[in-house]
């Protein structure tokens, strides 16, 4: 076997990274749907989007056609400090599953934030710092992308302001804190502060909040706030562009040494991880000069792409956000409660619900105790203690690793593990204590929200 050339972590040289990020809408045949305005129902311009986010970045949003954007280079200073991730082959996961499969991960764990979310975040607080903006306001659910948007916002000084679902609020006080020694100012949501806030505490007393009610109250906040816009860190067009960095260095470090994954694997709350890993594989399979399998892995708690409807349905719970077309489970679902494993948003980025529509990704959804024992099982043989999100991955990797022992097929497994753990430790004692159950929503929850989606004729 070959397998000895290649070393366990495969690292870019400075001048390997990536210079452009790839606008992998620019190569589908089939666009994304566009936003629409929920009052007229006509795709939003630019100048309707510039209220609410920052003018550089509604350029990106729009943008169907430009392939690549420049990185600009105090982003790309700044990505230097804590990238290239590592792309690693997982010799030691190989071996304790005795599979011929090879499998590689490439980890976006290693900045304090502890996943891949500061890749869009410096680039957002860039071009809002760009605009002249004083702040912005954004929601985080589990709290990374919080985190990473306050980092993001103390190197460039500005002002961030955060609604954090309440469950993640009362769950992570240190994630809290880390957002505060970042300066950001953390309201749990809903929260009284705005009228989206009140309206659905009144309707829901006592809720442990959604990503989609925190999304509200940050856009209300933005809009009402001079000299601020809203940020968001996920499910968007420019997010997914900014994450192209992940999948432009994975393959670039593979292409190093000669390296072709047949199936690249990514868990999928918003689409912004999957969508930037496999960004530069999905553009030569579109362009007809690879293929590679395709997998998206969602929480059966959560299930969007395998159980949800394709249309127009509103991004936040209090519709105040534009309209966007995407596999749904209704802008009302709120993932029940016990559910610990992240991945909480009810809708889909719509590029990658695009592409799964075209048939070009495959999409299953996994229960949160067999995602534990696949993030145990990784933990105890890698050495890094995965996130509960990145850990849907790890188990779908697991199980066509085992498929592959099975048939004997040596294929090669890329998947995203997206970050690390360590604010997740009350998720990981309630499954060690058998206190963590398999919640799955019945078809006729999923129906009565899907019976509330916006009319829109298609
Ligand atoms: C936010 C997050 C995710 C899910 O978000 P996507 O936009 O779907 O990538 C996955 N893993 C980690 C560690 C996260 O912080």
């Amino acid at each position: 076997m070959s397998n000895e050339k290649i070393p366990y972590k495969i690292y870019l040289e400075e001048s390997e990274m990536p210079k452009a990020w790839y606008n992998l809408r620019a190569d589908m045949i089939n666009k994304p749907a566009p936003l629409l305005n929920p009052g007229t129902l006509k795709p939003m311009t630019a100048e309707e989007l510039s209220g609410v986010f920052c003018e550089e970045l509604v350029a990106q949003e729009l943008d169907d056609t430009t392939k690549f954007f420049e990185i600009p280079q105090e982003i790309r200073d700044f990505y230097k400090m804590y990238r290239p991730s590592p792309l690693v082959r997982a010799y030691c996961l190989e071996k304790a599953l005795g599979t011929p499969a090879k499998i590689y991960y490439k980890f976006e764990g290693n900045n304090t934030s502890g996943s891949h979310k500061l890749n869009s975040a410096i680039a957002q607080a860039y071009y809002a710092k760009k605009q002249g903006l004083k702040g912005v306001t954004t929601e985080t659910g589990a709290g990374q992308w919080g985190t990473a948007l306050s980092m993001a916002c103390a190197y460039l000084g500005l002002d961030c302001k955060v609604y954090m679902v309440k469950c993640s609020y009362e769950q992570k006080p240190f994630r809290r804190e880390v957002m505060r020694v970042y300066g950001a100012s953390v309201t749990p949501s809903p929260s009284m502060e705005t009228e989206v806030g009140k309206k659905i505490l009144a309707e829901h007393p006592g809720t442990t909040g959604s990503l989609g009610c925190a999304i509200s109250e940050a856009v209300e906040k933005a809009v009402t706030s001079e000299g601020y816009r809203y940020v968001l860190g996920s499910v968007l067009n420019q997010v997914l562009l900014h994450q192209s960095v992940i999948g432009l260095e994975a393959k670039a470090a593979m292409d190093k040494y000669g390296i072709k994954p047949d199936i690249i694997i990514g868990c999928a709350g918003g689409g912004s991880n999957l969508g930037g890993l496999i960004a530069p594989f999905m553009g030569e399979k579109l362009r007809g000069e690879a293929d590679y399998k395709f997998i998206a892995v969602e929480p059966a708690s959560c299930p969007s792409l395998t159980r949800g409807t394709y249309a127009y349905d509103f991004c936040d719970t209090g519709a105040v956000c534009p309209l966007a077309k995407m596999y749904t489970l209704g802008s009302n679902f709120i993932p029940s409660a016990n559910h610990a494993g992240g991945l909480r948003y009810h809708g889909m980025s719509s590029t990658l619900s695009q592409l799964y529509d075209d048939g070009l990704m495959e999409a299953t959804s996994v229960k949160q105790t067999d995602v534990f024992e696949a993030a145990e099982q990784f933990a105890r043989v890698e050495g890094i203690l995965p996130a509960p999100e990145s850990s849907h991955a790890i188990r779908v990797a697991i199980d066509e690793a085992i498929k592959c022992r099975e048939t004997g097929e040596e294929k090669t497994i890329l998947f995203g593990l997206t970050g690390t753990g360590y604010f997740d430790m009350v998720a990981y004692e309630k499954f060690h204590d058998g206190k963590m159950s398999d919640y799955i929503p019945a078809d006729e929850e999923i129906a009565a929200n899907i019976a509330k989606l916006p009319k829109v004729e298609a």
